[in-house]
């Protein structure tokens, strides 16, 4: 951040009085500028033992597979970002189940908040940021072509805790990789109690 959206002069990194981080202070207002997590929500859209995966068709991971997500819009709950999110990558109408996990991103500032979902119908199809969309059992999955770590543990939590007949909320935290090479190398470390 260069500028303060508030006046348009310049900011400084400064750490305000009481404060115990650096911030970005406007020099002319005063206004500190706080920056916090941004938040992707998604879901699993089930039917029967297959799920609903999307092939991106932008950048980055372009031509890999993910679930429905995105970021949450203000003055949306997460309950309409996930339908929106839903509608504008697959055209899939879903009703919500449940949150399922939630993965904490803290080298890169975003939380992933996904949700189990029943895809109500086969009326689904791309949207402008899908070049396809499709119904996969898990032995057809791509697994290595799969588009972000959180992805890829929810759809492996989903499978196996659909093999035991019973699904629980997990919190996973979400290490860095070397480069988006590393994708796939990434440490993901669930809390438990
Ligand atoms: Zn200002």
């Amino acid at each position: 951040m260069n500028y303060c959206s508030n006046c348009g002069a310049p900011v400084t990194s400064k750490i305000p009085p009481d404060d115990d981080r650096p911030r970005f202070v406007c020099d002319a207002c005063q206004t500190v500028h706080y920056q916090n997590p941004k938040i992707v929500v998604g879901c699993i859209p089930e039917r029967e033992d297959a799920v609903l995966l999307c092939r991106r068709a932008i950048k980055p991971r372009y031509g890999f597979w993910t679930l429905p997500a995105g970021f949450l819009e203000n003055g949306e709950t997460t309950i309409e970002g996930v339908r929106r999110e839903t509608f504008e990558e697959a055209h899939a109408t879903i009703e919500i189940i449940s949150l399922y996990t939630v993965f904490d991103f803290p080298h890169i500032n975003q939380v992933y908040m996904m949700f189990r979902s029943r895809l109500i119908d086969f009326d689904y199809e791309g949207g402008s940021e899908s070049i396809e969309v499709k119904l996969f059992q898990e032995q057809d999955i791509p697994w290595d072509r799969i588009a972000f770590v959180p992805i890829y543990e929810t759809l492996k939590l989903f499978f196996k805790d659909r093999r035991n007949g019973n699904y629980s909320l997990r919190l996973g935290a979400i290490a860095s990789a070397e480069s988006s090479e590393d994708e796939h190398r990434r440490k993901v470390s669930y809390f438990k109690e």
